[in-house]
Order: C-alpha cells, then sequence, then structure tokens
C-alpha cells in the first residue's frame, strides 16, 4: 500500500470508520494503463497532467490484482464533466482493451446514456477496482477500501456535479451502506467531497450486466435516469 493511501486509511479510522458497512449512508467525508487516447482527454492540461500523474499513481499501487489482470482500467468520456458514473471493476473486455464498460454492459451503459441525450464524451465513466478480479468475481471489502482513495482523487479531479453509481460495489463504495438498491434507490443521496468542500448530488441504480440478465429491473432503471435528466433539465 503506498503511503498516500495509508494516509487515507488512517483518516478513515480516526474519523471513526472501523469497518466499511452500516446500517445507513454513512457521510465519512463530513467529519474528517492504458492512458485513455489523447483525443479524449481535454485540452485542460494541468487537469489532463493531473490525471496522468493520477493513472500513474494506481498503476504503481502494489496489489495482487495486478498478477492477473492484463490492463489498468482508470476511465473513459470528458475529465471535465458534470456528470460521473462508477461501476464496479473491469470485465474481460475491459481488461483487453485498458479502458471501462467496453463489453456487452458498457454497449447497455452507451443506450442508457443515449436514451437521456448523453454520449460518452460528456460524461466521466470510472470504476471501484481499477484491475480485473480473477474471474470476475466481485471486489473484497478491503480491495474497495485499498481504491477508495484513488476514486475520491478522480471524484476531487473531475469535480462532477452529479455521480451516477452502478450497482452495490460502486454503493458500498461511496455511500458507505449494505442498503440493497431497492432501499437506496430512487431518492437523492449526497457525497461529500472534503477537498472540494462540496455536495454531490448522487443516485444509486442498478449495474448494467445486472439489467442485461435481469431485464425486468431495466424500467426501475429508467426512473433513476430520469431523475438524472430531470436536475440536469433543471439546472441549465
Ligand atoms: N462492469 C463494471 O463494473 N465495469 C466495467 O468497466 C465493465 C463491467
Amino acid at each position: 500500500m503506498n503511503q498516500s493511501n495509508n494516509k487515507n486509511l488512517e483518516f478513515i479510522k480516526n474519523s471513526g470508520v472501523n469497518y466499511l458497512l452500516q446500517e445507513s449512508p454513512r457521510k465519512w467525508f463530513e467529519s474528517a494503463s492504458k492512458l485513455p487516447l489523447e483525443s479524449r482527454i481535454n485540452k485542460n492540461s494541468d487537469k489532463s497532467e493531473r490525471i496522468n500523474e493520477l493513472v500513474n499513481k494506481i498503476k504503481n499501487f502494489d496489489t495482487p490484482l495486478k498478477k492477473s489482470a492484463n490492463n489498468l482500467v482508470v476511465y473513459d468520456g470528458n475529465i471535465d464533466a458534470k456528470i460521473m458514473f462508477i461501476g464496479e471493476a473491469p470485465g474481460k473486455d475491459e481488461d483487453i482493451q485498458g479502458l471501462p464498460f467496453v463489453g456487452k454492459a458498457g454497449q447497455l451503459l452507451n443506450k442508457m446514456l443515449t436514451a437521456i441525450n448523453l454520449k460518452r464524451e460528456q460524461v466521466y465513466i470510472t470504476n471501484v477496482v481499477n484491475w480485473r478480479p480473477p474471474d470476475n468475481r466481485t471486489p473484497t471489502d478491503n480491495e474497495i477500501l485499498q481504491f477508495l482513495p484513488f476514486l475520491q482523487e478522480q471524484i476531487d479531479l473531475v469535480n462532477p456535479n452529479y455521480i451516477f453509481l452502478l450497482g452495490g460495489v460502486a454503493c458500498k463504495a461511496i455511500l458507505s451502506t449494505p442498503l440493497s438498491l431497492g432501499k437506496l434507490r430512487g431518492s437523492w443521496h449526497e457525497y461529500h467531497s472534503l477537498a472540494l468542500n462540496k455536495k454531490i448530488y448522487t443516485i444509486a441504480s442498478y449495474h448494467p450486466a445486472f439489467l442485461l440478465r435481469s431485464p425486468q429491473y431495466k424500467r426501475a432503471s429508467w426512473e433513476d435516469l430520469q431523475m438524472l435528466q430531470k436536475k440536469l433539465n433543471e439546472n441549465n
């Protein structure tokens, strides 16, 4: 574990967190590759440099996940986006291409974006964990905690106004709760960034891979997307 991760873990522990999960969303932050193609990066050089540094930092972070994975997968989309989508971890296709959400689940995510008039280039897409877990297993709580500081740094760097959480692992990481998506979805949550000193409107919704397996939840997912679209329209 690198020093900044240690510091972050220390910070989380000092602010009273001894375990990852509890019965309600916890506002921890209140109390206390492959590089994507050059063309995908906005010409805000300072920010581009910072994201490249962060990608390198994640690349150098020592984790057993590196041994079984092929490529680091950090982000795709726009580093100046006002909307951030967070998934779980790279799958097989993402591991091959070094980009998030490029397989079947990614194709569905693209359709979901199109449905609310958004393009991939207008949003920032990332995952909780940046290396593919062996056999696509769910990341452990320890892995989630280890990669959380990197995710927080991405949020601070991109500075989105909205976060759309795709699936339970993203909810666990960002809202720090084991509550089911059924309980979490349907209302706005807040993610507090200490560094930005701001609250970011956050939606918890289903993972596209889950929607592919259980299409009966697509209607609920559509409602969540519409919640986001409504908020975007109100604020434009
Ligand atoms: N599932 C995820 O959670 N992330 C990806 O990038 C691909 C599939």
